[in-house]
């Protein structure tokens, strides 16, 4: 992305149509990327690898691209002309005439916390003066405004509940980040990954079966009768890798809580488990669920 974005931070007065087209783009990219259908909610598909929207990282640039600005020498060309267009907008604004360019786009990022750096430069002169700090807050402040965003466009939706159970911070999801440290298990975590973002309401006939269900994954999961076998075999192993307790516990939990877990979930259950435990308990998952896939395919 950077490279495509070079010099991202000088675009002004980019228009709705024109981001819309960007992320159109982005969202096709990670959901090739990453195996998904094109169906797939966008939602869904960007937030799990973590990253950030288009508009997100063009106001990082942008904003960065200020701190720069604010701290070069006043004597150099693009401080002059900072001072120049930073007066031009005060006295257009006084006048209340239209502005446009850099420092309005700033203002229209929605990002008040971070545009309140300009309003104290010309009120009283003061920046932060560290690089590095100027960064660390551009960032927090960035991911907070996509995180609040992410969190509400989840709950719009009921079909996106499962996935919001289980991926709960803006980062990549664990599935990916198991992936980076066992790629031998990678189609496995994938897999997992596929049936939770897999949109379940409307209703299907499992040919297997032959039974009607409104939720494909949670049917195949714990209910199709032609995988009770293996599904025996595999519910056997939770009981032999977890001590008796949470075994009870997870399998006795409700069905939709169960198949979360099953799916690399610990908001309900496995909240004790270190990260070691909990991979442990999804390398098993992911095994035999991949299992379960084959044999429901062939
Ligand atoms: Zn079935």
């Amino acid at each position: 992305m950077p490279s495509a974005f070079y010099g991202a931070e000088l675009w002004y007065d980019i228009s709705k149509t024109e981001m819309n087209e960007m992320e159109i783009a982005q969202k096709y990219v990670v959901k090739r990327f990453q195996g998904f259908e094109k169906r797939t909610p966008s939602v869904m598909a960007i937030s799990s690898m973590g990253i950030w929207t288009i508009s997100s990282f063009i106001s990082k640039m942008k904003f960065l691209f200020l701190g720069r600005l604010l701290r070069s020498n006043r004597n150099s060309t693009q401080k002059q002309m900072f001072l120049c267009r930073l007066s031009s907008l005060i006295s257009r604004e006084c006048q209340f005439k239209v502005n446009k360019g850099f420092l309005q786009d700033l203002k229209n990022l929605n990002l008040p916390a971070l545009f309140e750096t300009i309003t104290n430069y010309i009120d009283h002169g003061i920046y932060i003066q560290s690089k590095d700090i100027w960064k660390f807050v551009v960032i927090e402040e960035i991911q907070t405004q996509q995180k609040r965003q992410w969190v509400h466009d989840l709950s719009q939706d009921s079909k996106y509940l499962r996935f919001a159970n289980t991926h709960v911070d803006y980062e990549p999801i664990i599935h990916w980040k198991l992936g980076i440290m066992d790629p031998s298990r990678l189609w496995e975590y994938a897999q997992l990954l596929y049936l939770m973002v897999l949109s379940t309401q409307e209703e299907q006939y499992c040919l297997a079966c032959a039974k009607t269900t409104n939720d494909i994954v949670k049917h195949f999961i714990l209910e199709c009768s032609s995988l009770s076998a293996t599904r025996d075999i595999f519910f056997e192993k939770i009981v032999n890798l977890l001590p008796v307790e949470d075994s009870i516990n997870i399998l006795n939990s409700d069905d939709d809580v169960l198949v979360e877990c099953l799916l690399g979930s610990r908001t309900d259950v496995l909240q004790n488990y270190d990260f070691a435990e909990w991979q442990q308990f999804i390398n098993l998952s992911s095994n035999q669920i991949s299992a379960m896939l084959k044999e429901f395919t062939s």
